[in-house]
């Protein structure tokens, strides 16, 4: 079974990265999917996010990066992919979490939406927050990939 991993992942978190090493176990491939959502305002380019991706999970050769725009289930449909796969932090991901997993069940019952529960290290991390506290000067070394702390390092000392 393959599973498609849609999200902003703007940027990549160190739990974002979890799941998909463990999703990698669990499935012949996995795609994450990152989303070209062009009503957010991006800190990374989609580009730069696939480049991030593809050094972060290079030690996992059944995982690759695509963008997408859409909708998730067609994107999953597109690839011949029957399960798309979230993470699930706290309570406040699961409202927002079932909605859309019932929306996308409608849209395309061939499509199953999979849950893995964040690890316990990084069920506080999230990519807003990081960004946050990136924007503030705090150190997010250890919250995120070491190449996506050095990209946001360099980002803060050119916004400065
Ligand atoms: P979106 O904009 O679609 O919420 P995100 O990049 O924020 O995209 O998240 C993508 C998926 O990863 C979502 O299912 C989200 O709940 C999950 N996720 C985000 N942060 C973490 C984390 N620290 N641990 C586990 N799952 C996470």
């Amino acid at each position: 079974m393959q599973a498609l991993y849609p999200g902003s992942f703007d940027p990549l978190t160190l739990g974002h990265l979890d799941v998909i090493e463990r999703a990698a176990q669990l499935f012949e491939r996995v795609v994450v999917a990152v989303l070209r959502n062009p009503s957010k305002n991006p800190c990374f380019s989609v580009e730069q996010r696939l480049a991030q991706i593809g050094d972060a999970t290079a030690h996992l050769p059944n995982v690759q990066a695509e963008a997408f725009d859409g909708l998730t289930v067609e994107c999953a449909q597109g690839l011949g992919v029957g399960v798309i796969l979230r993470g699930l932090r706290a309570m406040s991901d699961f409202e927002y979490e079932l909605q859309i997993a019932h929306m996308n069940r409608r849209l395309s019952p061939g499509v199953e939406t999979v849950f893995l529960m964040a690890g316990e290290a990084y069920s506080f991390i999230s990519s807003n927050l990081v960004k946050e506290v990136v924007s503030l000067g705090g150190n997010v070394d250890g919250l995120v990939p070491p190449l996506v702390a050095e990209r946001l390092k360099r980002l803060m000392a050119v916004q400065k």
